[in-house]
């Protein structure tokens, strides 16, 4: 069983998804990560994000992979770096090069033959797995995505005035839903949830008893 789970930045469905898997006893894959794998992999050579050849060049030699929920790039554990401010800024443009998504999209593709999970990211229910048995879309205000941003940064000792977290989450979003390859949208059969108001558990539980009633 695939259950997809898309939405923009900030929505809180990376949370959600973790929550889900474990809740079902499914692996989770965050793809959002693999993105930001690249990206670092395209800071760490010195590449320009830009530069389509030179990205499609480098990501067709990296080695991306999960060591239970540690990212590893070419074998190196970089599941902090990938979460520095440097790397979310290029992650969208990284994240627009078609040759990057193709690799990624197989990737994701390949984890998800070995048994059910939990899948987030942008286009997993629309492009990488259209027929995945449940599909959430989940979505937020500018205003509560922006907050929660603020609250996460301030755990890791970052403080951002609200309005900076606003403009750097509506550049990423306006990215990943104007690029040409899987923009973000929701799948047509996706069921949307607005989690401006409600607290992660509540969201959990809402996927959940989704999840139940389309079953019986
Ligand atoms: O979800 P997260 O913020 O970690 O994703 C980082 C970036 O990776 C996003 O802004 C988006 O551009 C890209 N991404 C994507 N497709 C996915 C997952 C993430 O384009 N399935």
């Amino acid at each position: 069983m695939i259950i997809t789970i898309d939405g923009p930045a900030g929505s809180g469905k990376s949370t959600v998804a973790r929550l889900l898997a474990e809740r079902l006893q499914v692996r989770f894959l965050d793809t959002g990560a693999m993105y930001r794998a690249v990206a670092l992999a395209v800071l760490n050579e010195a590449i320009d994000q830009h530069d389509l050849s030179a990205v499609a060049q480098l990501v067709r030699g990296v080695t991306i992979s999960f060591e239970k929920e540690r990212l590893l790039l070419n074998e190196l554990d970089v599941t902090s770096e990938i979460r520095s401010p440097e790397v979310t800024a290029i992650s969208s443009v990284v994240a627009s090069n078609p040759s990057v998504r193709e690799r990624l999209v197989q990737l994701q593709r390949e984890v998800g033959k070995h048994g059910s999970m939990v899948t987030e990211g942008r286009d997993q229910g629309t492009v990488v797995f259209p027929h995945a048995e449940h599909k959430f879309f989940v979505k937020a205000t500018l205003e509560s995505r922006a907050q929660r941003r603020q609250r996460e940064l301030a755990a890791k000792g970052v403080d951002q005035p609200i309005s900076v977290v606003m403009d750097q989450l509506h550049e990423r979003d306006e990215r990943d839903e104007t690029r040409e390859h899987a923009p973000l949208k929701p799948a047509e059969n996706a069921v949307v949830v607005d989690t401006s108001d409600l607290a992660i558990a509540q969201v959990v539980e809402i996927l959940l008893s989704q999840i139940q009633s389309s079953k019986s």
